[in-house]
């Protein structure tokens, strides 16, 4: 049985429907404070079976010491976390209580329970502020918000462990830019309040709950002038992760991957992209920049080829399509805002 933190959220619960696929039993743990109860329910639809769900926090060693002697867990995906870099900005002794120290109670009661398979969200937010791309697993890293550096920190909290006790077996995934969501639109992103990342502002502007988007800056140094990402479907990055595991159940070992497809589109192609899939207009309006934005930066995916056999199979036209579904849903149970 695997460990889910975070897994009713939103990778969480597309790598659940993934693990299930690959035949594995699921334990989720969450403690719902970005996320919500009734997307257990949905799991078991997609899943065929019902996910076992503890509600509870990442940070409670009773509870985690109660998980571990009650189920036979063999390895922990640990997606539990705070994400918003501009809320880090403003909170950031909770972001560090919640992503350092969550991480290290769980590391710690793991280790109490001889479970030693962890696999790690981490985020390209750790490159440095890319004077090249594409970027690979050992170009320069850096955190220029405390979101940034509690990933930085917990990553060097695991090269530490794997050096000092060898028979851990650790995946450090880096993911880039996920959007999207499963095809059967039971489950994908549910933003509460204003959306920050590009994909959910798009798709509440184009069902009409924001009259536009504002595009921050087309000055930068790109083709069309606006900002390059490297934007994943949020399913192929679910997979990714089952790739992460059954290399780490092979190999052992430490491994730090890229997740992304290697390619960016601006966001003027994302907007352009976005009207062909729903087959609406989206308005928009240029803005100053955002404070800290970087022009443009995508993956070199392929380590991750070479060493899991895994690519992005789902492009932006489908990425887009699914975000749709998703957000036609989302407005009809009156979910989204
Ligand atoms: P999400 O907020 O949708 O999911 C996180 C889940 O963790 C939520 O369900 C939340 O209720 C739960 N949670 C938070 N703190 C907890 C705690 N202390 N105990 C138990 N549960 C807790 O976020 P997501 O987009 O699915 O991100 C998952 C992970 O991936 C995070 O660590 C995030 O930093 C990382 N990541 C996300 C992105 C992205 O763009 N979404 C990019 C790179 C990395
Ligand atoms: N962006 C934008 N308007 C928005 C949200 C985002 O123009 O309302 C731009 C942003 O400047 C960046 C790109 O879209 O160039 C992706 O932003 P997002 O926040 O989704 O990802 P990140 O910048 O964290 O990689």
């Amino acid at each position: 049985m695997i460990l889910v933190t975070g897994g009713t959220g939103y990778i969480g619960s597309h790598t659940c429907v993934a693990l299930a696929q690959s035949g594995h039993d699921l334990l989720i743990l969450d403690n719902l404070c970005n996320s919500r109860a009734d997307v257990v329910d949905r799991l078991e639809m997609l899943c065929g079976k019902r996910p076992v769900f503890v509600k509870g926090d990442v940070r409670d060693a009773a509870l985690l010491a109660n998980i571990f002697a009650q189920y036979r867990i063999t390895a922990v995906m640990h997606f539990a976390g705070f994400k918003a870099v501009g809320e880090s900005i403003e909170m950031p002794l909770a972001y560090y209580d919640n992503n350092v120290n969550g991480t290290l109670e769980l590391l710690a009661a793991m280790r109490r329970a001889n479970l030693r398979t962890f696999v790690f969200s981490s985020s390209a937010t750790v490159y440095s502020d890319p004077d090249g791309v594409p970027l690979r697993e050992d170009s320069p890293r850096s955190a220029s918000n405390p979101y940034g550096r509690s990933k930085l920190i917990i990553e060097d909290i695991l090269a530490d462990l794997h050096r000092a006790e060898p028979d851990w077996r650790i995946a450090r995934l880096r993911y880039f830019n996920p959007v999207g969501a499963h095809e059967s639109a039971l489950i994908g992103e549910d933003p509460q309040g204003n959306p920050n990342n590009l994909m959910p502002f798009v798709a509440q502007v184009a069902i009409g709950q924001r009259e536009f988007l504002n595009i921050w800056g087309n000055d930068f140094a790109t083709p069309d002038g606006t900002g390059r990402r490297d934007y994943l479907h949020v399913v192929d990055l679910a997979k990714g992760h089952i790739a992460a595991l059954d290399y780490l159940n092979l190999q052992g070992g430490m491994l730090t991957v890229n997740l992304g497809t290697g390619r960016g589109y601006s966001v003027l192609e994302v907007v352009k992209a976005f009207e062909r899939a729903s087959g609406c207009v989206i308005p928009y309006k240029v803005g100053t920049r955002r404070p800290g934005d970087i022009a443009q930066y995508w993956a070199d995916p392929s380590l991750a080829y070479e060493l899991l056999g895994w690519k992005y199979r789902r492009g932006l036209d489908q990425m887009c399509r699914d975000a749709w579904r998703w957000q036609q849903q989302c407005d009809k149970r009156g979910t989204s805002d």
